[in-house]
């Protein structure tokens, strides 16, 4: 299989080079030259097939000519190691609930993969990088996942940016604590500001020259290709439960920067046979304005209670219209979507909780919000739900009224110590920091 740029330059490039490059350094994403299909046979026996199985077979369809079997298999089996249960809110709504995984972030299955991809391909070559630098923009949540994926590698390392005073205190510990092969580096500045520093470094060629770098979380090709596992998993499981509401399934699905999305749409390219999707958004409604009016205007960032959502500007949205050839009919005919207001997600984690017992995290409340919106009569709606509603607490307990319960994994980072860097949102400072031996 062969890579190429959303941007359309003439260059395919093999499966090393996409992910020790990250990106193609023409602006744009890598996209694999095919999306191939699985035999639809499959879709007859996925009911009885383990999370393992569904991934290895997944797996093999886009890296099987690139890498041995067995190391597929091992890949599969590293990354996912963790359940994601299909928990049933309501008669026709469920949660594929993506929080199990180390640091209880969805974003788990993606980095993980990536990682255990990268590890794996820097071990078989012949190349001058044997070691490379992961360089990743985090609001909170995802940079959590990189860290606990590549602490204690050497054969990677991290850099994390993160925004001053704009994550929470147990995200930053998250992020922050494990100190040798990772570096968390708080900028003095927005979201917005980290992820531009990373665009900018990731295509700064001369610094490439002395530092192999290459990108995470979903501009990373193999990060994305991980979390189309997840979508054949939930079809699988409702498939287990109810061939006929399977049949009937859309998938709801929380949106940022639209990797999540793209990767359902490239399991469906692939024969899953599910009817459509609803994308959720929260105030940071570029997307939905899209879909509603065919215009893709970004708007300023806007901060939100769910926010690992608040992306003005998706960076996944050049790989969905690719996918859909450009066609804007095309893609509405498998694609709505709505968003929400602060006050819909805090009364949406309350009532939902009150009526059923279901406590969902903000970035869930959206998804279930849009579930409940876009979901027709017959249909049987998953949302997919992103994050332990633990990591939220605070949003949590003021809804409720009740302190909830800390999960072990998160209770014992409160005595560990910070080891992080504050830069100012400059890329002469932060290209200066890099190249410190
Ligand atoms: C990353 C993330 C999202 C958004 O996913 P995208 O792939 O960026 O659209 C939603 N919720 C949580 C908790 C996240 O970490």
């Amino acid at each position: 299989m062969l890579y190429h740029s959303t941007s359309g330059g003439p260059q395919h490039v093999s499966l090393f080079t996409a992910l020790t490059t990250g990106v193609p350094g023409d602006g744009g994403l890598y996209l694999p030259d095919y999306i191939p299909a699985l035999p639809p046979a499959l879709f007859n026996n996925i009911a009885g097939m383990t999370l393992q199985d569904i991934a290895y077979v997944v797996a093999n369809s886009f890296f099987g000519n690139d890498i041995d079997s067995e190391v597929i298999n091992s890949i599969v089996n590293r990354t996912f190691d963790f359940e994601i249960p299909l928990v049933r809110i309501e008669p026709d709504h469920y949660s594929l609930e993506l929080f199990h995984g180390p640091t209880l972030a969805f974003k788990d299955v993606g980095a993980r993969f990536m990682t255990n991809m990268l590890s794996e391909l820097l071990k078989n070559t012949s190349s001058d990088t044997s070691r490379i630098t992961v360089l990743a923009a985090t609001a909170g949540d995802s940079g959590a996942s990189i860290a606990n994926s590549i602490a204690g590698r050497s054969d990677i390392n991290a850099v994390i940016f993160y925004p001053k005073g704009k994550i929470s205190r147990l995200q930053e510990k998250q992020i922050a604590t494990y100190g040798g092969n990772i570096q968390a580096v708080e900028i003095r500045g927005s979201f917005d500001d980290c992820q531009s520093l990373v665009k900018q470094l990731l295509n700064d060629n001369e610094l490439r020259e002395q530092i192999p770098l290459t990108s995470a979380n979903s501009i990373n090709i193999a990060h994305l290709l991980g979390q189309v596992v997840t979508y054949f998993h939930g079809y699988a499981r409702l498939a287990a439960i109810d061939e006929r509401k399977a049949a009937e399934m859309v998938f709801a699905i929380p949106s940022g920067n639209l990797g999540n999305l793209t990767a359902a749409v490239i399991a469906k390219r692939m024969g899953m046979p599910v009817k459509r999707f609803i994308a959720a958004t929260n105030a940071n409604d570029a997307f939905m304005r899209y879909i509603s009016t065919g215009k893709y205007s970004p708007r300023r960032q806007i901060s939100t209670v769910a926010n690992a959502m608040d992306v003005s500007d998706p960076y996944n949205f050049v790989r969905l219209s690719e996918l859909y050839g450009g066609s804007f009919e095309h893609l509405i005919a498998d694609i709505s979507c709505f968003t929400c207001t602060d006050g819909d997600i805090l009364a949406t984690i309350r009532d939902l909780y009150r009526s059923t017992g279901y406590l969902t995290d903000p970035h869930g409340a959206v998804t279930y919000f849009s579930m409940k919106r876009g979901l027709k009569p017959h249909e049987t709606g998953v949302m997919l739900a992103p994050a332990h509603p633990a990591k939220f607490k605070s949003t949590i307990d003021a809804v409720l009224g009740q302190e909830i319960e800390l999960p072990r994994t998160l209770a014992g980072l409160s005595v560990k110590r910070l080891q992080k860097v504050t830069l100012p949102p400059q890329l002469s400072a932060v290209k200066e920091f890099l190249l410190i031996p």
